[in-house]
């Protein structure tokens, strides 16, 4: 089956997610016929079957998908969506900064930049539930933390400060940026999970 890869793209990492899911797709052996594009607009979403939501600025993000009416179109959103740090924050459904509008998604709260401005950016090697081989090498960039999980979300990785990555359906969502480096696993991972 042929994916249609969505980036979100208002703000924050957005090519190194688009470079990220190409490579992924070349590894799992897909043809030129899967294909990863930038969405703006609920027109765009239209096309995807997965999304992505990056990192970046959840407040700025979280603006501008209420400027581009991206709200509704994204909660109603039927593929999985894998969401890097403030696009984790953004899935939440409390987060402790009134600014952002979260999307309410998975069900947990969110703590904004929860390691404080001592420890902005560190990197770390992560076991990450369902993973195979080595731990991930995990780059942690002004990150936030889950503070709090529903029942029925599925932690996949924490550290001593809370938990960096969980599972909810066919969503995932990481404090970390695992579009950064060249281990596309966790891509790999969510295409897996949704059919691809
Ligand atoms: N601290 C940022 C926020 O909460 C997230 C940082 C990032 O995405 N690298 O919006």
């Amino acid at each position: 089956m042929d994916a249609r890869i969505g980036v979100l793209a208002l703000q924050g990492n957005v090519s190194e997610h688009i470079d990220a899911f190409l490579l992924a797709l070349e590894r799992m052996g897909h043809g030129s016929s899967s294909e990863v594009f930038e969405v703006r607009s609920p027109a765009d979403l239209a096309e995807c079957s997965v999304l992505a939501i990056p990192g970046g600025e959840s407040t700025t993000i979280s603006r501008l998908i209420d400027k581009n009416s991206l709200y509704d179109p994204i909660r109603v959103f039927k593929g999985g969506i894998f969401a890097t740090c403030a696009g984790m924050v953004l899935m939440a459904t409390r987060v402790d900064d009134p600014r952002v509008r979260p999307l309410g998604l998975i069900e947990m709260t969110v703590d904004r930049n929860a390691f404080g401005r001592q420890r902005e950016s560190f990197e770390a090697d992560l076991p990450v539930a369902g993973l195979v081989g080595k731990p991930f090498h995990a780059v942690f960039i002004r990150a936030p933390v889950v503070s709090r999980t529903g029942k029925s979300v599925k932690v996949l990785a924490r550290i001593n400060k809370g938990i960096v990555a969980v599972e909810y359906g066919r969503h995932v969502a990481f404090s970390f940026h695992p579009e950064l480096g060249n281990d596309t696993r966790l891509h790999e991972l969510f295409l897996h999970k949704n059919g691809y």
